[in-house]
């Protein structure tokens, strides 16, 4: 008896390498996690611990609590000009239940999904589970890491089903303008495709808001994925939510039953409280990563380091290719030798090893200390050789 093939043919995960090793490291700086340094607002927390004492700790609809339901349907029409009622919104396990709920409904096994390359890696891995082949459309620095549906056209075949856009994006901390987003659209048109939209950094961003792609469809087709987590610093919460187009919630509901059932039920409270409370907590939490962006920009610009300024999400794509090496091996010297965990950009896609991506989610005293660090080894390994 063994495990199933999908799971002994998965890569194991290159945070969680450099998350180890960086662990076993006396005083390391962590520049590599990818969640909020901040705490769940205080009225959020209290919210769900209230539900559980009034014994609001059972089964809910799978689509999730009707008032939540409805916060979010007003939360996206306000925030992201997004037109939904209730019923197309369900309340999902993280954005990572829900785009593993899509999937599963909308797009059958012997399919493939187009995604980016680099991108987030846990889409490329859900597909693994469900059969599903991920076919990489490149990002190139050149274009700011958004994509041109230009490239994207050849890559698609009989077998394409659908194409996964992340804006604001991890880990490019890229955003995708609105001329990009009517290509893809277009391009998804044309070929018959469903859009993941995963838009769960919506609030993070620096300079201006993101554009959503689901109020620039005209045909249905977008499915448009958000969370708590990042938002709200809630990523243990694992609250969100997908808004489907009209008359396909269904299927999709349908697809949770057997995977999640239902979100946490005082997790729906908390995520009641945070839609629904004082927003503050979001926009002290953007400003922090606008000023940690901002400085640590200032410092790459200053040393010469090759990097793509980013937008929004809280992440920067270092170009480590001066130092003469890459990919995990360039990631572990910069743990063994200077003590910095970043994230090597083949974690996140085949072709992207020349980046390591650096987490603004940390405090900036060591943020600049560990920046500092790598651009040291950036510029003085490849002086070494
Ligand atoms: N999508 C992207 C691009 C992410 O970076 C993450 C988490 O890191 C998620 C989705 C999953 O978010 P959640 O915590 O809501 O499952």
């Amino acid at each position: 008896m063994k495990p199933s093939t999908a799971i002994t043919s998965m890569a194991r995960s290159g945070i969680r390498e450099i998350m180890e090793l960086a662990s076993q490291t006396e005083g390391a700086i962590h520049l590599e996690v990818g969640e909020p340094n901040f705490n769940t607002p205080e009225h959020v927390t209290q919210a769900a611990s209230e539900a559980g004492f009034d014994g609001f700790t059972r089964y809910t609809p799978n689509a999730g609590i009707q008032p939540l339901r409805e916060a979010l349907a007003d939360k996206v029409r306000e925030r992201n000009g997004l037109d939904a009622t209730a019923d197309q919104v369900i309340v999902t396990a993280g954005a990572v239940a829900g785009l593993y709920s899509a999937m599963a409904a909308l797009v059958d096994p012997g399919s493939e999904i187009l995604v980016s390359d680099p991108s987030w890696p846990n889409y490329a891995l859900m597909m693994q589970l469900q059969g599903i082949d991920p076919v990489y459309y490149p990002l190139r620095s050149e274009n700011d890491l958004v994509p041109n549906a230009a490239e994207i056209e050849p890559l698609i075949t009989e077998r394409t089903k659908a194409i996964i856009h992340n804006s604001p994006g991890n880990p490019t901390g890229a955003i995708t303008p609105r001329e990009s987003l009517i290509e893809l659209l277009e391009l998804a048109r044309e070929h018959d495709l469903w859009v993941f939209s995963d838009e769960v950094y919506d609030e993070m961003w620096f300079d201006h808001p993101p554009v959503a792609m689901g109020p620039l469809d005209p045909d249905g087709r977008v499915v448009s994925f958000f969370s708590f987590s990042k938002t709200y610093a809630m990523t243990g919460w694992r609250v969100g939510y997908m808004v489907a187009p009209e008359g396909l919630s269904e299927s999709i509901i349908k697809a949770q039953e057997p995977i999640t059932s239902c979100v946490n039920a005082p997790a729906q409270k908390a995520a009641l409280a945070a839609v629904t409370g004082p927003q503050e907590c979001v926009q002290e939490m953007r400003q922090s990563y606008t000023e940690r962006r901002d400085e640590v920009v200032a410092v790459l610009e200053d040393r010469g380091v090759p990097f793509v300024r980013p937008t929004g999400a809280f992440y920067l794509m270092v170009d480590v290719s001066p130092s003469g090496s890459q990919g995990m091996p360039f990631a572990r010297r910069l743990v063994e030798e200077k003590g910095v965990a970043v994230v090597p950009g083949t974690t996140f896609g085949p072709e992207s090893g020349k980046y390591v991506r650096v987490s603004l989610a940390t405090a900036t005293e060591p943020l600049l200390e560990g920046v500092g660090r790598l651009a040291d080894a950036v510029l003085g390994w490849g002086a070494d050789s």
